[in-house]
């Protein structure tokens, strides 16, 4: 039980000031931040106007005009400085983390290190923005591509992952000589600003330093759909990254899509697991467990369906109970506990529908019930599992809450196909021992999903891969491997360093 509720507040005032933020950005505005972890509301933050909106973005542009003749390297070195403020204060934006979205402590502190993360990678990367020497077919000429600056980059992003998300896009835009303006998720906007003040403390070190860094480079702007829709039709925008549900991406897709801009969509999941005869049952109970439940079901990459074969299926299934009976739901920020609170209530009747949607459907249901820990203006559940004869109804959809629905199989085909048969194409796993099997998985024949693992969870990516998904996830990419080439433009180079003029394809056109 949560006793001193109040105390958020103040704990939320003193690690914002910590952090950098002006308390007149938190304090009497219109945007009510409740903390999901006592239900409390905890901040008033000052909203950004359409018009206020417009400028940043403007100014945006302005910026990139001149932050794309920096040389990247010496971009790089901005983000360098960000990664040394956000390691100094890792533990209270960690905190503040916990506090505003109901992340258990590990999870907090996790979200500031991909952040940290992110920011080494694109450090390295400021030094690899390479492009290729083609063979060409003429002689004395040379071919050759080269990436450049893109432009402004919109970043909107979820609640889930308040921080991260946007460290991912930023770290990757900045070096790639982009400029970039972020409308966090209105139900997370305090991550938003101290996130943000600790980048200008990064780029006033970095002109202290006798670095140029034009005014309007990063700016974050504050508010609900409304403002994200700046955003997505300001023409001056060549790229949103945009993070968050289906729904969302439906109705920012096609605006971007008419204005010819480029977007980065990371959606929606419906991932799953398939458990296999020759699975490693310890090690399947721990990855099913993590990446069922952690975070409250309420990643992107949470897992939603297992596909358990036969022979394991009644040795797996009532140890998997048994965890769930036993795992510690509460105050995310207290020793021990794994399962914090649902964002809202919102999040909770979601649940709640989706597990009658399962009874009604002949789904049998252990565990579910909400549990209390801090009145009745929080929403705490136990995470469930439902035990399906089909995979039907609310199993094709995603439900942004610990449900596990779990099926058996006989088939590892059949296993993959009911697992591909969702619209959502996120992340997926097998557990299996079997290396055709694990093979299969991950050939053309396996898994359609962004990310497909073998033996370990569907959530907890590393940021040195592409992460994303494809069908209804979007199929963006962004953080590790090559996504920084979405955050550039490609110019292919032809140079004749002769002196006749050869066409290609042997045309003649003599003149
Ligand atoms: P959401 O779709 O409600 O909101 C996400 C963001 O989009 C918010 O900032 C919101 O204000 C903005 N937004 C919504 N409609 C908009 C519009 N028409 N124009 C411009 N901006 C708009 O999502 P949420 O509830 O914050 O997050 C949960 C969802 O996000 C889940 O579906 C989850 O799977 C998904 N998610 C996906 C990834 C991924 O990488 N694929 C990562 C995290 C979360």
């Amino acid at each position: 039980m949560i006793t001193e509720t109040t105390r958020f507040a103040e704990d939320v005032s003193s690690l914002l000031t910590t952090l950098g933020v002006d308390a007149k950005t938190y304090t009497g505005g219109t945007l009510a931040v409740t903390s999901p972890v006592t239900g409390d509301i905890i901040a008033k933050v000052v909203e950004t106007s359409t018009a206020d909106a417009t400028k940043a973005i403007d100014a945006a542009h302005k910026a990139f005009l001149d932050w794309r003749v920096i040389p990247a390297p010496k971009r790089g070195e901005l983000v360098r400085l960000f990664g040394e403020e956000l390691r100094a204060h890792k533990a209270e934006l960690g905190k503040l983390v916990s506090i505003e979205v109901g992340k258990v402590t590990s999870e907090g502190l996790g979200e500031v290190q991909e952040m940290i993360d992110i920011c080494d990678f694109a450090v390295g990367l400021s030094r690899q923005l390479y492009g290729l020497t083609i063979a060409t077919e003429r002689s004395s000429h040379r071919m050759m591509e080269t990436w450049q600056p893109l432009g402004v980059v919109g970043i909107i992003s979820a609640f889930n992952f308040p921080v991260a998300v946007w460290a991912w896009n930023a770290a990757l835009a900045l070096v790639c000589g982009d400029s970039i303006v972020w409308k966090p998720s209105e139900k997370s906007p305090l991550t938003g600003l101290a996130s943000h003040a600790l980048f200008e403390r990064a780029l006033k070190r970095y002109v202290d330093q006798g670095y140029d860094a034009p005014a309007g480079l990063s700016a974050l702007i504050i508010g609900a759909r409304e403002i994200g829709e700046v955003l997505v039709d300001h023409e001056k925008v060549a790229l949103i990254s945009a993070t968050g549900s289906t729904a969302m991406g439906r109705a920012v897709g096609p605006k971007l899509a008419a204005r010819f801009a480029r977007s980065i969509l990371e959606l929606g999941g419906n991932n799953a697991a398939i458990v296999s005869p020759t699975a490693d049952l310890d090690l399947t109970l721990r990855g099913v467990a993590f990446s069922a439940m952690g975070t409250a079901g309420q990643r992107c990459t949470t897992l939603r369906r297992l596909f358990v074969h036969d022979s394991v299926y009644d040795t797996l299934v009532p140890r998997l109970k048994k965890a769930y009976a036993s795992v510690k739901i509460g105050n995310p920020m207290e020793d021990g506990v794994l399962v914090g609170p649902l964002i809202d209530k919102l999040a909770f009747d979601g649940f709640e529908k989706a597990l009658n949607e399962a009874k009604a459907a002949g789904g049998v249901v252990t565990g579910g019930e909400r549990v209390t820990v801090s009145g009745d203006n929080s929403y705490y559940v136990r995470p469930a599992i439902v035990e399906m004869a089909r995979h039907e109804g609310p199993v094709l959809r995603e439900t942004f809450a610990p449900i596990l629905y779990i099926l058996r199989y006989s088939d590892v085909k059949d296993a993959i196909a009911m697992q591909n048969d969702v619209g959502a194409g996120l992340s997926s796993s097998i557990f299996t021992n079997d290396i055709r099997e694990a093979e299969l998985f991950m050939s053309a024949a396996g898994s359609d999903c962004g990310i497909a693992n073998v033996n370990i969870g569907t959530s907890g990516a590393e940021i040195g891969g592409a992460f994303g998904g494809e069908k209804e996830t979007g199929g963006g990419r962004e953080s590790g491997s090559d996504a920084w080439r979405a955050y550039m433009r490609r110019t292919t180079n032809t140079i004749n360093f002769g002196s006749s003029l050869p066409l290609a394809q042997g045309v003649v056109f003599d003149v």
